[in-house]
């Protein structure tokens, strides 16, 4: 009986496996000490070479790579990653600094399926690591999606600010949608057309400020406009971070 317990309690607590991947000490042991206490696995490489050997060794649910490596840089790493079979299905995170913000656009060309800017909050990388991992098939797709107090309801396909429900129009949802399951993500009018409309769709790039501006409006009673956010030449962020 006893051992029965015990069984399921560990298999309940059967924790995703990350690899990351920095080789600057401080940053590195910030990183794993955030998704620890989140209840994730870490293991520690502080070059590719090593990474490689901690991936031979046991394959991770999902991981970090920093864009400066000593011995070769993470994109070519995440690169190579994305080209071998048993890899290729492997999530990637890329970590770079702020400076680099065009390689942003490179990291994602070259496999990464999401970045983060340094510094981030332990909580920020939280949220993106499970956005990535939910995305990614490794966790069950959550039929709940909460930001603050806005929850987005899949199964019931609708949005509640506190106990009150967002009233929306069909592609103001699914906006909406794409954007608190992607959230702290800078997309242009373009990607928003590919993953929002499906990209066989003819819409002008104009007809996504009709909805962002719809979508704005709507949320605007809860005190959520603040949420959609404008990048000045880039396009559209969702972020709970008023800093952004
Ligand atoms: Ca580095």
């Amino acid at each position: 009986m006893v051992s029965k317990v015990r069984l399921q309690a560990s298999k309940h607590m059967t924790s995703k496996q990350i690899l990351v991947v920095e080789d600057e000490r401080p940053i590195r042991e910030m990183i794993a000490f955030g998704l620890r206490r989140a209840g994730f696995e870490v293991r520690e490489a502080e070059d590719c070479r090593t990474a490689r050997a901690a991936l031979a060794d046991r394959r991770p649910d999902l991981i970090l790579i920093d864009w400066m490596l000593p011995d070769n840089s993470g994109l070519e790493l995440t690169r190579s990653l994305k080209r071998e079979r048993d890899t290729r299905d492997l999530p990637v995170i890329m970590l770079t600094a702020r400076a680099e913000e065009v390689d942003k656009v490179t990291g994602l060309d070259g496999g990464a399926d999401d970045y983060m800017t340094k510094p981030f909050s332990p909580r920020e990388l939280i949220a993106r690591v499970n956005a990535v991992l939910r995305r990614s098939g490794g966790q069950d797709e959550a039929e709940l999606v909460r930001v603050d107090e806005l929850t987005l309801d899949r199964a019931g396909h609708r949005v509640v600010a506190g106990d009150r429900t967002v009233t929306l129009g069909p592609t103001e949802y699914r906006l909406l949608e794409f954007f608190m399951t992607h959230p702290e993500r800078v997309y242009s009018r373009e990607q928003l057309l590919d993953r929002v409309w499906g990209g066989n769709v003819y819409v002008e790039e104009r007809t996504i400020d009709v909805h962002i501006r719809r979508l704005r409006k709507a949320l605007e009673d809860f005190g959520y406009d603040r949420l959609v956010q404008t990048v000045r030449g880039a396009g559209y962020r969702f972020s709970a971070r008023a800093d952004a």
